[in-house]
Parts: C-alpha cells; sequence; structure tokens
C-alpha cells in the first residue's frame, strides 16, 4: 500500500483498521512527534543478532509497545510467519513481537525493531537469521 503524503493522516487512520495494535493514537504521537528513525531493510539470507539488555526500554512514542512502534513508523503489515523461524505470528494468540535486533554483536551497534515471535523475541544475545521472508523492514529502536 502507498501512501499519499498530502493525505497521510487520513491514510493511516484507514491503514490502521488492519493493523495488529489498532491504536490510532500511537500512529498520532509518531507524527506529532516528528522523528525520523533510520528504516534497514533487512533481506533472505541476513544474519543479525538479537540485543540484549533492552528489557527496560521503551519506545519513544505510544504505551511501550515496540510491536506498535515498528507499525507506525513502517507502515507495513506484521508478516504471517515470524521472519527468522516461520512460527505463525498469530495475531489472536498476541505470539508477535517486536524485537531488538542489531548487525553485530557489538554493544554500540544500532538497533533497529523487527517483528518476530515470542521465542525468537527471548533469544538476547543470540544469532537469528531472517530466512522466511523476501524482506523485513527495521525500524531503529529510539528510547523514550
Ligand atoms: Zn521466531
Amino acid at each position: 500500500m502507498q501512501f499519499d503524503t498530502a493525505n497521510r493522516n487520513k491514510d493511516i487512520f484507514i491503514a490502521t483498521d488492519n493493523f495488529y495494535s489498532m491504536k490510532k493514537k500511537t500512529f498520532k504521537d509518531f507524527l506529532a512527534a516528528n522523528i525520523n528513525p533510520e528504516k534497514k531493510l533487512f533481506t533472505k539470507g541476513a544474519i543479525v543478532y538479537n540485543a540484549e539488555g533492552t528489557a527496560a526500554d521503551e519506545p519513544i512514542v505510544g504505551d511501550g509497545v515496540w510491536l506498535e512502534y515498528w507499525e507506525a513508523a513502517s507502515l507495513k503489515a506484521i508478516p504471517d510467519k515470524c521472519p527468522c523461524c516461520n512460527e505463525p505470528l498469530d495475531r489472536n494468540s498476541g505470539n508477535i513481537h517486536g524485537t531488538h535486533i542489531q548487525i553485530n554483536q557489538s554493544v554500540l551497534a544500532k538497533r533497529f525493531i523487527i517483528p518476530t515471535c515470542a521465542g525468537c523475541n527471548g533469544k538476547h544475545g543470540q544469532q537469528l537469521n531472517i530466512n522466511y521472508v523476501d524482506e523485513i523492514l527495521g525500524i531503529e529502536a529510539i528510547n523514550k
């Protein structure tokens, strides 16, 4: 889905009806915050690492839910399967998380959010591979 800049607000409110969070407030807050997190496209075969020490981090907008931050920033739909392990990302069971990843294991590495299953979200410090989607957009994690 393409978004027309002139109608960006309107489009977002239409789009949110199909989004996981359904929290239009998160989208509104994201626009109002006037932030521009880096977007990094990870393609199939990319090797990434689950970040460590992020448990207390909260996104700069929204109600502390990184998945909602990812949606508001990416304007992408959550994939049906976990990009890393192919587990179904079922909205009803809540088995979808906004996971902090980085491209290497340096503590200084920039952290990005991608949607994954709970299992992959919990693999702190471990390697994850993007194997089950053609591409997934990572959104730079900006903390409150
Ligand atoms: Zn997974």
